[in-house]
């Protein structure tokens, strides 16, 4: 419809005016080059009725794929994202509290206008809120310190306390002792010091140990509570780090399955042997850097052991009396008083239907839910999500359908343990396992400079690719390629074996290729009430033009995912990363134990990938000469896409049966480096309390499975029946 050539005037395409004009003269350049035909400009997306994915257009009337991309890029707006951002963070907006709900309104108004086609999928979960909390320190000079656990200077009430989701409540009044970053070696360290920490509050900097990990190991050495601090500068001195110590992912209630809403769904009960173990057993709470030089620096006892390095809090109290460990001789009283409560999460979606294959699905994801105002984390990458919707929207208009199906995912209460995309993953699982091409995570987008990426390895390639066309956000004529291979650690694609954001279900519970993006790392006032549009536009991105490099890298690896005939998957680069993987695991083992068995599956996934390289190349060359045959893309294309799920075990890892791959997962214990094989690790751990024997063949055992599964992967490559 030629009335539609236009973009439609929207709220948001009225309030840029420099932004439809660029547009109408791209479309007016793309028209008189005959990139599109007006007569194939439909308003909404086409929906196709049938299952059938041949070709329903003539290839000549649709937008070539480099305009699409061109539009794509050439669309992206600062000022938009940046006002997506505003209206996200105006409140914080904690899961299962009211204000949650004016946030998934807004976003979903704003998916509706554009307009793209949404829906909710809802469930019925256990989360975790404080009631009480209060901390005193009593000083042997007979003084007394309440400190104060809410940040200095935000309006009470407005924001939710600082507390850990899941702790259990309880009291201690108890000598502190400083126990480093809280790991079996810190304890090992103050036990050669004489110090036993048996009945004292644990006072833990956070390091790279997750939250629930240090609780589980200072409740081991007989501490009676935590207390957990972050390193801080200045302001950021001030900020208390929120967070979740509940293990593993998803309601607690319901352990590898939905927690569908109303009766129809089977619930554990509170007192559940297998819920039990998800919860810490001793309470903890995060505290400020203050509170915690307040605390430290009264400690007497055996001076830090000098190995434990420098931290701000202690450093900073060189020249004052009282620079031990503890216990002691300060006491601490501590409560803390909390809530376990059901509540109704809503995770949205708004779906672009393939035309040619809507039953392959392309996935963006991103949470929405926040601990304060959350505008590093994660609206930011909800500001980044909104505004590729924009765009696809555009591109819509202008008469592009993607090939497959683009699904655009907005979680909740990923912040309590990644549950919103869990409960979705577990319920369709079916789906996604046989369905699902990709998913593409974006939690934090951007927290400061520097573009950073993890992936399973096979989009490796498609990563570094679509960097080139995306310009740097800080560098004039620079693409974000070039200042990231310039940048101190070089391309270097982290792997995904962490539970930290909304991938671990899609790869780690049903073997989906997955990709996770941020600009920056580390901030300082992450889960702080710190975390605001203010702080954004302050430090983190004050031009937003790093917003628009995420959106672009993010968006343009969907449209690759979603468009291009041949999926853009490159299984070579796994099996260099599993050779790697190998050789770093073989320096940790004993000699009486063999790698063959990975060795010689990961010969084989090069036979199977080098053959993929080569067909590839062929149907490629093919596609545009003769009239190559759809089903038999599709078919190679199938074989791309299931390779990953060879990786998994239906078994899954020992002990944690929900965990299938055994690539990538979180090893057992949760202070351990390894971030892959993390099957293997765990038996490395249980072995070194076995006889040696014993413990010998449990980790070949584990090795045994590993190499059977990329031998699943590499004939589910190879298309082969053996
Ligand atoms: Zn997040």
């Amino acid at each position: 419809m030629a009335q539609n050539f236009q973009p439609k005037p929207s709220p948001i395409f009225l309030s840029r005016t420099s932004f439809p004009c660029a547009v109408a003269i791209l479309l007016l350049f793309l028209a008189l080059t005959g990139y599109y035909s007006l007569r194939n400009i439909c308003p909404k997306t086409a929906s196709s009725s049938s299952s059938s994915f041949s070709h329903t257009q003539d290839d000549t009337q649709k937008l070539k794929p480099h305009a699409v991309e061109q539009i794509f890029l050439n669309s992206s707006n600062n000022s938009t994202i940046s006002s997506f951002l505003h209206s996200l963070t105006l409140k914080p907006h904690l899961a299962g509290t009211p204000p949650a709900l004016h946030t998934l309104q807004y976003l979903l108004t704003q998916l509706k206008t554009l307009p793209l086609q949404t829906h909710l999928s809802q469930y019925e979960v256990l989360l975790s809120y404080p009631l009480h909390s209060s901390l005193t320190a009593h000083f042997t000079n007979g003084t007394t310190k309440t400190l104060f656990l809410q940040e200095v200077g935000v309006p009470r009430g407005q924001i939710v306390q600082p507390y850990h989701a899941y702790s259990p409540s309880g009291s201690a009044w108890a000598p502190p002792v400083y126990v480093n970053y809280g790991r079996a070696e810190d304890y090992r360290a103050l036990e050669v010091l004489g110090v036993n920490v048996s009945g004292c509050v644990a006072v833990v900097r956070r390091g790279s140990v997750p939250r629930g990990g240090v609780v589980e190991r200072a409740a081991q050495e007989g501490a009676v509570a935590v207390l957990l601090y972050a390193e801080g500068d200045g302001e950021e001195e001030e900020g208390i780090e929120r967070g979740t110590v509940m293990e593993g992912l998803g309601d607690p209630l319901t352990p590898g399955w939905a927690a569908v809403r109303g009766t129809h769904s089977e619930r554990l009960g509170l007192e559940d042997k297998e819920v039990r173990r998800r919860f810490p057993k001793i309470p903890s709470m995060p505290i400020s850097a203050h509170n915690a030089y307040v605390i430290l620096s009264s400690l007497g006892g055996p001076r830090l052991p000098y190995n434990w390095g420098p931290s701000k809090v202690t450093t900073r109290n060189k020249d004052r009396t009282g620079s031990g460990v503890g216990p002691g001789p300060t006491l601490l009283n501590f409560t803390y008083q909390a809530e376990k409560k059901m509540a109704t999460l809503r995770n949205a979606f708004a779906v672009i239907r393939g035309v040619e294959e809507p039953d392959r699905y392309v996935l963006l994801g991103n949470h929405r839910d926040a601990w304060t105002y959350g505008a590093v984390d994660p609206n930011s990458g909800t500001a980044a999500l909104l505004d590729i919707a924009r765009r696809y929207a555009l591109l819509i208009r202008l008469g592009w359908n993607p090939r497959r199906t683009i699904i655009l995912c907005s979680w909740d209460a990923e912040e309590f343990g990644m549950i919103g995309s869990t409960e979705w993953v577990e319920q369709n699982l079916e789906n996604l396992g046989s369905k699902a091409v990709a998913y593409l995570n974006v939690d934090c987008a951007v927290q400061g400079p520097g573009f950073f990426a993890g992936a399973t390895p096979q989009l490796d390639n498609l990563i570094v690719e679509v960097t080139k066309k995306v310009n740097d956000p800080d560098l004039h004529k620079m693409t974000v390629y070039q200042t990231w291979a310039a940048a101190n650690s070089g391309i270097n694609i982290g792997r995904l074996g962490r539970v930290d954001s909304d991938f671990a279900a899609f790869l780690q519970h049903s073997g989906v290729p997955s990709i996770d993006l941020y600009y920056g790392k580390d901030f300082p006032v992450y889960h702080t009430a710190f975390d605001s549009y203010d702080w954004m536009k302050k430090y983190g991105d004050p031009l937003f033009h790093r917003h628009v490099a995420v959106a672009g890298i993010w968006g343009l690896l969907a449209l690759h995912l979603a468009d291009d005939p041949i999926l853009p998957f490159e299984y070579l680069s796994y099996a260099t990363q599993l050779q790697e993987h190998m050789e770093a695991l073989s320096v940790l083992l004993d000699t009486g134990i063999s790698l063959h068995s990975i060795n010689s599956s990961i010969q084989e996934l090069v036979d199977a990938a080098n053959g993929a390289k080569m067909e590839a190349k062929k149907l490629r060359e093919k596609k545009y000469v003769e009239d190559l045959s759809e089903l038999r893309i599709r078919a190679f294309n199938d074989r791309l896409m299931l390779a990953e799920r060879g990786f998994l075990e239906p078994e899954g890892l020992k002990g944690r049966q929900w965990f299938k791959h055994l690539i990538y997962g979180p090893p057992r214990n949760r202070e351990s480096k390894q971030s892959f094989f993390p099957g293997i690790a765990d038996a490395m751990d249980r072995a070194a309390k076995m006889k040696k024997i014993e413990g010998q063949s449990a980790i070949q055992h584990e090795i045994w499975r590993v190499a059977r599964a990329i031998q699943r992967a590499a004939i589910a490559l190879s298309g082969e029946l053996s």
